[in-house]
């Protein structure tokens, strides 16, 4: 029985990697600085999973800033835009590298980076790579082959991870007509035998080639590449030894495909999909090895030893030890690198700690479930289980996880719970009579620029530096202006700005029971990006109000109307670590009531227009299709739990920035908002045709300018979009906003955008 590893974090401990990178990219240090800290957190995580006892450790999981990007350069997928840079005096193949991946500006050139989107159901985000018809591709980039070498020297003979052929092609993108990307296949195979057959020279002997999309919905052409491509590869390299690894899904109605294919070893992701070992277990050719994914790559629990040597059991009985390998679910790279950095017992206290496994504990457990499945587990390995076994049944029954409360009122919601007590018309008329807006009514999205002296004050304040009071007087204040400014340029519905948030759902977390914090539990999102989700330990419940207080204060400053601003109960969870103990729905659920009463109370405050953000609603989408219904039932349900508390004449919006809603507007639909705002300037107004095919019944904010770039578009701009939203959409439905909140913009930008937006709509009203 062997372990192996199928990735670990590249930040660094310190996000030291973060650190270089962004000097560098600043001009403040050499490319050299670069290459150097990279090379001693490669060092650092081989060393450290030889010493856990780690058999197959990877190489080539390493990134200096996406692993997708690291495929296209080794492969020469390098769009032809990226040329001069390449050929400009003095730039290095990491200039060109960091260039594809966030563009370049600079010496007089400006080529546009490649685009970026996430992967698979994860939050971190690949460069997606660049298909043309009869795109050629040629060994370039030598990363892999240079680190398998730079361990070789360490005395470690790494497993080289590479992105198998079919998966890379499918991660990419046509940028042209004429072809579908499955057909490079045969163009790309010759690159990875020349790759292949270097690394064999060098010495290796198994390559990890990750093929995810064995997981997903695969067309009949796709199942056909994963044969085509395997079987050249085998014909290639006879004696090298393949594992083709699967995760985030169970393989279903792909694991004949994936069990035929002439691999040497197969992994499967037993943490998603635990149901799925006795499948394979059947299909699996007699000499095939199956390595089981058991330490949960995804989220940061501690492993249930016991639930874990159960399956290895079965494995074992079946197969036999030498065909069995114990590894995490997935790379560990969606993990925080190491709970030893969590020093801060009040932030993170021992009680919630003890039952937390980061990427380097979960290293750990796999060299200990290793230990424990050998029938000679000494003293020590035994009182390891015994520790793992004490952790687990003190979870299961702590007060600090379990509210009977909570509890209770999640059984005791009925199907009014997810109701407004009144249709949309009827709805619609109360809220006219009361709120007397225009047509065209304009607003934003909530948040108004996070300046870095707004950041400052709450830096001191947790510093100390300065006392609540006046970190509350500070907020107060730019509350003021914002509130007076908005009215000055005459916007319809205002909002208070987000001032007093560090993050929007940090900032409900924080107020909220059942949530906890890490002061340094970094998960890369991308490139140097990194995110610290809150931790969802136990059953939620909202002890007091948290938003009323401000959103009441600049109500009382204004004579317009103030808009609430929450985070909805989709969004929350998916953007956190999730408890295990239960189903996320569960955790949903809780989330909502809490949210309901937050509804509840700022209506009781007197405020009449809310607004509830659902962001990542889309991103939560099942792998499958076949489990979109599923999901999508007790998304919508949650929303609607949390928006239902309030009388007919108080207006629900929510907002979701770039979203596909092709195939969920019929739950979007049921979500029945009053008021939905969305991000469409940038695809002009495309997104809004399926709201108008569906005859979206209720009222939309498209988007009319794009916040993501520093740009001051002007009134004729806007206006030519609204023109576009109202030849699809009725005007009596339609209102007036940006893509998304302004936290991160300048305040000189966003009045000079904000003013052409409110004479946009008057323009437009004017035209009625
Ligand atoms: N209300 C939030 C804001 O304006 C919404 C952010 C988001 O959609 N991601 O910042
Ligand atoms: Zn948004």
């Amino acid at each position: 029985m062997l372990t192996q590893n199928l990735g670990y974090p590249r930040i660094g401990s310190q996000r030291e990697l973060k650190k270089v990178c962004e000097g560098y990219w600043a001009g403040k240090t050499g490319h050299k600085n670069v290459l150097t800290v990279g090379k001693t957190i490669r060092h650092d995580n081989w060393q450290m999973q030889k010493d856990v006892g780690i058999d197959l450790i990877p190489s080539n999981d390493f990134s200096y800033y996406d692993h997708v990007l690291d495929h296209s350069l080794m492969f020469g997928a390098i769009p032809k835009r990226y040329n001069e840079v390449m050929l400009k005096q003095g730039n290095e193949e990491l200039d060109l590298y960091f260039a594809m991946a966030r563009g370049y500006q600079k010496n007089g050139l400006d080529v546009v980076a490649m685009e970026m989107t996430k992967w698979f159901d994860t939050n971190y985000h690949y460069i997606v790579p660049e298909f043309y018809k009869n795109q050629q591709f040629k060994v370039f980039s030598t990363k892999i082959t240079n680190e398998f070498y730079e361990a070789k020297q360490l005395g470690i003979i790494t497993k080289p991870v590479l992105i198998g052929p079919v998966t890379y092609l499918l991660l990419g993108k046509e940028k042209e007509a004429g072809f579908e990307k499955i057909d490079l296949l045969k163009n790309l195979l010759p690159v990875y035998t020349e790759i292949l057959s270097k690394l064999q020279d060098l010495g290796a002997e198994w390559i990890q080639f990750d093929e995810p999309f064995l997981a997903l919905d695969l067309n009949e052409k796709e199942q056909q590449a994963y044969r085509d491509a395997y079987k050249q590869l085998r014909k290639d390299f006879p004696r090298l030894k393949f594992v083709l690894t699967t995760y985030f899904e169970k393989l279903g109605s792909n694991a004949e495909l994936a069990a035929s294919l002439p691999i040497d070893a197969l992994h499967i992701d037993l943490v998603r999909a635990p149901q799925q070992l006795n499948e394979v277990l059947d299909l699996l050719p007699a000499k095939t090895i199956l390595s089981l994914g058991l330490v949960d790559g995804r989220n940061v629990w501690k492993n249930d030893f016991d639930a874990s040597l159960a399956m290895i059991k079965k494995a074992t009985e079946k197969l036999g030890h030498e065909r069995v390998w114990i590894a995490p679910s997935c790379s560990l790279i969606h993990s925080p690198v190491d709970l030893k950095n969590e020093h801060n017992t009040e932030v993170l206290t021992p009680q919630i700690k003890q039952w937390l496994a980061f990427a380097r504990q979960k290293v750990n457990e796999i060299a200990l479930l290793k230990s424990l499945s050998a029938n000679d587990a000494g003293v020590g390995t035994r009182y390891k289980l015994a520790e793992n076994q004490h952790d687990h049944a003190s979870r299961k029954t702590s007060a600090l996880i379990h509210n009977v409360i909570v509890k209770q009122r999640v059984k005791a919601i009925t199907e009014s719970d997810s109701k407004r007590s009144a249709t949309f018309a009827s709805r619609k008329q109360k809220q006219q009579q009361l709120l007397n807006l225009p047509l065209f009514a304009t607003t934003t999205i909530g948040s108004f620029p996070q300046t870095a002296e707004v950041r400052s004050w709450r830096a001191q304040l947790k510093k100390g530096a300065i006392t609540q009071e006046q970190y509350n007087t500070c907020i107060a204040e730019e509350t003021q202006k914002a509130v007076k400014w908005q009215e000055e340029i005459d916007l319809d519905v205002l909002v208070h700005g987000e001032f007093e948030r560090n993050d929007m759902v940090e900032y409900f977390g924080e107020q909220l029971q059942g949530f906890t914090f890490t002061q340094n539990g970094w998960v890369q999102s991308y490139g140097s990006r990194c995110v610290k989700p809150p931790i969802i330990y136990g059953d939620v419940s909202r002890p007091t109000a948290i938003t009323v207080k401000w959103s009441a204060y600049a109500q009382s400053l204004t004579d317009k109307w103030m808009k609430g601003m929450l985070t909805g109960p989709v969004t929350i969870l998916q953007w956190s670590f999730v408890r295990n103990d239960q189903p996320r729905s569960e955790t949903c659920t809780q989330i909502a009531l809490a949210i309901r009463d937050e509804v509840c109370d700022l209506e009781q405050a007197g405020i009449k227009i809310i607004q509830i953000d659902e962001p990542a609603i889309r991103e939560g989408l099942p792998l499958r299709k076949a489990d979109h219904t599923a999901y999508l039932d007790w998304a919508v349900k949650a929303f609607r739990i949390s928006a239902s508390g309030v009388q007919d004449d108080t207006q629900i919006h929510t907002h979701m920035c770039y979203s596909e809603f092709n195939d969920i507007i019929q739950n979007i639909a049921a979500m029945d908002a009053d008021v939905i705002t969305i991000e469409t300037s940038r695809s002009q107004m495309e997104l809004l045709d399926v709201f108008a095919d569906f005859k979206y019944p209720n009222e939309i904010g498209p988007g009319v300018y794009d916040i993501h770039s520093p740009r001051v578009p002007n009134k004729d701009e806007m206006t030519h979009l609204l023109k576009k939203a109202r030849a699809v959409i009725p005007d009596k439905q339609l209102w007036v906003n940006p893509d998304c909140g302004l936290k991160t913009r300048g305040w000189d930008e966003t009045k000079k955008a904000l003013i052409e937006m409110v004479a946009a709509a008057k323009e437009m009203r004017a035209t009625v």
